[in-house]
């Protein structure tokens, strides 16, 4: 290779052991219309003032930037990022960067019905939907609200509106959600709808979470199995999703399973987040972040910021050490971080 090919490399985000970050999850917002119980507290949370959130034009900088050291991917989540106001018109703008290929959301769908047209109209390709719960006192129990006609209807709207297939994430939870398995699955055999169950993580605001709460996902696809016969393991279209996909013996509909704490995925990791507050975190569970709102607001170059992120990926560790000893909770839960 030639030196002029050399120097004429595009910078990419490599980390020590070879993985190449190019999925962005942006939090829009730490505020929410829920209170789930693994995620944010009870009552009087702090919120974090309107000024310090990045605005549209300032994620959208960065996204650009992002956009000349690999990053072709985005997910947009929160707190919840349906009570951001007009977040169509931020998808509208990153659907708008060269570069950019798949723009995702996560969201409790409570302001779905509202918006789906409009997002999907804005550009938004992939759609999660966080429901944990299919029987609504059991959601209350979880979520402290009592939305779950808004999110059914969320739901709706959005097959109404084109997304497909549908993708339904549950937290399961120990002594809480056992006996909502059985009929997730039923539904991810009636329906379009892919439903993948994750593992509690240690990121709730109480720091209540302990090992035992966790419903390993081997006790997940046992319980399935039990009651439908053996599940087939299917490869993944995205050799970096972090869900173990599968299907029913008969091909009849199809399952994940994210397990984030029995089975971490850090090895195949291409992801790192911009909190709402302009904070680049290279993992869920880091302790370090680097302040990008800091160089948006005070001058920095689109190379400072560029060069921000090649360090913060510099700086990944292998892994998280949730199944460790020395295993340290994040200061900030997962709401505050963006999940
Ligand atoms: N509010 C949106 C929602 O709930 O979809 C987006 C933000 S939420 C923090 C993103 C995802 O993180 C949701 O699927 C939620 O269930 C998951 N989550 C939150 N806290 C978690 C925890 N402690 N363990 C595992 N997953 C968690
Ligand atoms: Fe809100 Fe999502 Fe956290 Fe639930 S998981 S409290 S919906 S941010």
């Amino acid at each position: 290779m030639t030196q002029s090919a050399k120097v004429d490399e595009p910078r990419r985000l490599i980390d020590r052991f070879g993985r190449v970050h190019n999925n962005l999850r942006i939090s829009v917002t730490d505020r929410c219309n829920i209170r789930c119980f693994y995620c944010m507290p009870a009552d009087n949370v702090e919120f974090m003032p309107r000024t310090e959130l990045l605005s549209f034009e300032e994620i959208e900088r960065v996204v650009r930037i992002g956009t000349t050291v690999g990053i072709d991917r985005v997910r947009l989540t929160g707190g919840e990022p349906l009570v951001r106001r007009d977040l169509h018109l931020l998808i509208e703008k990153l659907a708008a960067i060269p570069g950019i290929f798949d723009i995702g959301l996560t969201t409790n769908a409570v302001l779905l019905g509202e918006q789906a047209q409009k997002l999907k109209d804005a550009g938004l390709q992939r759609l999660n939907i966080s429901l944990d719960a299919l029987d609504p006192e059991v959601f209350k129990r979880v979520t402290r609200r009592d939305s779950y006609d808004k999110v059914i209807e969320g739901i709706q709207a959005a097959r109404a509106a084109g997304f497909s297939p549908i993708k339904l994430n549950a937290v399961a939870v120990k002594g809480m959600t056992e006996d909502q398995i059985i009929p997730f699955a039923q539904l991810a055999r009636e329906t379009d709808t892919e439903v993948r169950f994750i593992e509690f993580m240690p990121l709730d605001a109480d720091s209540k979470w302990q090992k035992e709460k966790v419903l390993l996902a081997a006790d997940i696809v046992a319980r399935i199995e039990a009651e439908f016969g053996k599940l087939q393991p299917v490869p993944s279209s995205n050799p970096n999703a972090p869900a173990n996909d599968f299907v029913f013996a008969d091909g009849v509909g199809r399952i994940g399973l994210i397990a984030s704490v029995s089975q971490p995925f850090c090895s195949t990791c291409n992801r790192f987040r911009i909190t709402a507050d302009g904070k680049l975190r290279n993992c869920l569970f880091s302790h370090e972040e680097s302040d990008i709102r800091d160089l948006l607001r005070h001058d920095g170059t689109d190379e400072d910021i560029a060069a921000a992120m090649l360090m913060c990926i510099a700086a990944k560790e292998a892994g998280h050490q949730i199944n460790s000893a020395d295993f340290v909770q994040p200061d900030r839960p997962m709401y505050s971080i963006g999940g």
